[in-house]
């Protein structure tokens, strides 16, 4: 499966993109702004409508482009509820950052948990819920294609900030112990931020979490 990296807005945060062609069908795992204008001429080169839209958390740079896409292409949104108030009420946070983004609140067509099977794109993914970073983050494990999108919990060789509202460190940290590191080894792990790591590289050198406490 081809998985296309898009990393747009503000802060560079990644997009995928994931197309099943014979079906004419794509998926969008988070939705930074500007990334409505990188996915439309690669969905109109594969011929593919845009059928999901997957928030792996409800921070702004991950839902910018969220309501839009909602609108103009029609795709379902999916997110946890850990985090309903932020993505229905994003300007809550542009108190907090100090600068106004003109953010617009995302409608979440299905609210999901830890242990849903999501079917999309011809795979069957599980949710896991990862909390710390934000409330009601989310991974999503594809366990035919070997990868997994975890959103701001982990980073290649870091974590995502725990000192945000409902942030927690030991909760995070618990997190990727209990959820991302028990994933098979070989797993890829695709972060919302810079590039991508495997369950193994995190687990022999994350500085931040190690694989025991
Ligand atoms: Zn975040």
């Amino acid at each position: 499966m081809k998985i296309h990296v898009l990393p747009s807005g503000p802060i560079q945060t990644n997009g995928y993109l994931l197309l099943e062609e014979e079906a004419g069908e794509a998926l969008l795992v988070d939705a930074p702004g500007g990334v409505l204008d990188l996915i439309r001429p690669v969905l109109e080169a594969a011929k593919c409508r845009l059928r999901e839209l997957w928030l792996t958390h409800g921070h702004w740079d991950h839902m910018q482009d969220g309501a839009r896409i909602r609108r103009e292409t029609g795709a379902a949104v999916r997110a946890h509820a850990g985090d309903r108030q932020l993505i229905e009420t994003p300007e809550l946070m542009e108190g907090f950052m100090g600068q106004r983004l003109g953010l617009e609140g995302v409608t979440v067509d299905h609210w999901i948990e830890a242990g849903d099977r999501l079917r999309a794109v011809g795979r069957e993914f599980e949710v896991r819920h990862v909390p710390g970073h934000a409330p009601g983050n989310v991974l999503f494990y594809d366990p035919a294609g070997g990868v997994a999108f975890v959103g701001d919990a982990l980073f290649r060789g870091g974590v995502g900030r725990a000192d945000l509202p409902g942030g927690d460190f030991e909760t995070l940290a618990r997190s990727i112990r209990e959820q991302i590191y028990t994933l098979p080894d070989e797993t890829i792990v695709l972060p919302g931020h810079g590039p991508r790591t495997t369950v193994a590289a995190e687990k022999a050198g994350n500085p931040f979490v190690p694989a025991t406490a």
